[in-house]
């Protein structure tokens, strides 16, 4: 059906390029125009509601409403709206925000604290901007051959032509002509599917770790300068880390003088329960970005944290070649800052890594209590408030149905019907984040919108 002519959704159609998007079946479909939010809450311009159980894309940890942000947005734009940190520039938002990030920072190797913040836009730009660091100092350190970086089959690590080659999905390479030279993907450590039958979570663990052993040997250790992880992998499926996966991982990285970069777009700033992903998996990372909550998503912003290693290599390229070639106009924009830096201190009064712990008990217990054993759910998974529910056609064989049918797809738009805001992702995975403002009874009325537009496609 062709949307009306006319419409705000024609209007769509004939001039928006839509990311993520079946492009051709949008022209005729059209989109749902959302036209505004509060709370967990988004409203399409027909006056429909819909619980967000994703917060947009993972990202917009306080809702879709917040006077605090708008004034500590407002007032920065009246103060400085724009100013740059490139040639030994600086401004308040700037340090404020770096000295806020590297206080709340989890420990790096041995315990090390984090030493610098670097800020980007997004987090592919985070991402790529990792990557760059670290080519940029083993050059630095006289290791020009240790190059290569790992990261993991059905990973996400966003789109820019490195973060995209990082990404383990195969939407992201075909067609792209990526990944680029030097970059490698090991296993992905998802027990549901990648466990021979009767294999522990550690035994699991400990073959990952081997797997990942065997690639780092067989690639020659002084060519392999790092590692890209997220502690949960998110739009790969919600993916959790098998019991001991990272200890072992950790292991084997520093054997070999291997850098760890964490991921921490999405399981920053309370999504798993802890303040990073990294407390929650005892993962201490020489490097880690982060990106979405970080500023509510109000505005964009990234950020890079680097420990006192890896920066002093930076310093001596530096010092080596005459600046540091890396930056971005809008690095640490201060209106983006400003509204990071209420962001953070609204986490710290409402006490929101606790509240994400505890809301998150509830709606993982819910999933589990309401959908484990459903005739299409395969695995329930997840810990605080992030959670996947696998769809499969054969429960007892774990197997998935044929991506042709598009089960995720069908059942993103029941949701829709049924006024929840779902995300299916690869392997008819259904990803829940929701805001990490959520209530209790706001879980309960997302778990039913969800429940009967799950009935509705059985
Ligand atoms: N890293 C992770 C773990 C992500 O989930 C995402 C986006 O979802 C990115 C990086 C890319 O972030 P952006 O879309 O802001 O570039």
């Amino acid at each position: 059906m062709n949307p009306p002519r006319n419409s705000t959704a024609a209007r769509d159609v004939a001039s928006v390029l839509h990311p993520y998007t079946e492009l051709k079946s949008h022209l005729t479909k059209g989109p749902v125009v959302i036209a505004r939010g509060e709370g967990v809450r988004v409203w399409d311009d027909q006056g429909k509601d819909y619980i967000e159980s994703v917060a947009g894309l993972w990202c917009a940890a306080l809702g879709f409403s917040n006077e605090r942000l708008v004034e500590a947005a407002t007032a920065q734009m009246r103060r400085l709206p724009f100013y740059h940190a490139f040639t030994a520039k600086s401004y308040e938002p700037l340090i404020d925000l770096s000295e806020m990030l590297l206080e709340r920072a989890p420990p790096s190797v041995d315990g090390a604290p984090m030493s610098k913040v670097f800020f980007a836009n997004s987090g592919s730009e985070a991402n790529d901007s990792a990557v760059k660091m670290v080519w940029y100092y083993n050059n630095a350190v006289g290791r020009p051959r240790k190059k290569k970086i790992i990261a993991r089959l059905k990973g996400y690590h966003g789109v820019t032509v490195a973060a995209a080659s990082l990404t383990g999905l195969p939407n992201n390479h075909r067609l792209f002509d990526l990944p680029i030279a030097g970059v490698l993907h090991t296993m992905t450590p998802h027990h549901y599917h990648g466990a021979e039958p009767g294999e522990s979570e550690e035994d699991f663990a400990t073959r990952c770790a081997e797997e990942l052993e065997a690639l780092i040997l067989r690639e020659d250790p002084e060519t392999v300068a790092a590692m890209f992880a997220e502690p949960i992998m998110g739009a790969g499926g919600v993916i959790l880390p098998p019991a001991t996966y990272f200890e072992k991982i950790q292991a084997v990285l520093r054997k070999y003088d291997v850098l760890l970069v964490a991921d921490e777009v999405i399981c920053g700033f309370g999504r798993t329960g802890n303040y990073w992903g990294s407390q929650t998996y005892g993962i201490q990372p020489d490097i880690l970005t982060c990106a979405k909550a970080l500023s509510a998503s109000f505005l964009p912003i990234s950020a890079v944290m680097v420990n006192d290693r890896v920066f002093q290599g930076l310093a001596e390229g530096s010092s080596q070649v005459g600046t540091f070639g890396h930056g971005f106009t809008y690095s640490g924009h201060p209106v983006s800052a400003a509204v990071a830096i209420e962001t953070l201190r609204i986490y710290d009064e409402m006490n929101l890594v606790e509240h994400a712990a505890t809301v998150g008990a509830h709606m993982q217990a819910g999933l589990r209590e309401r959908f484990a054993e459903h005739p299409l759910v395969g695995e329930v998974r997840g810990t605080g408030l992030i959670a996947g529910v696998e769809l499969v056609e054969d429960k007892a064989a774990r197997r998935n149905f044929d991506p042709a049918r598009k089960l995720g797809a069908r059942l993103m738009a029941l949701g829709e019907q049924n006024g929840v805001i779902l995300r299916a992702m690869p392997g008819d995975s259904i990803g829940f984040s929701p805001p990490l403002v959520i209530t209790e009874a706001e879980v309960d009325e997302m778990l039913d919108r969800f429940g009967r537009a799950l009935d509705a496609l059985a």
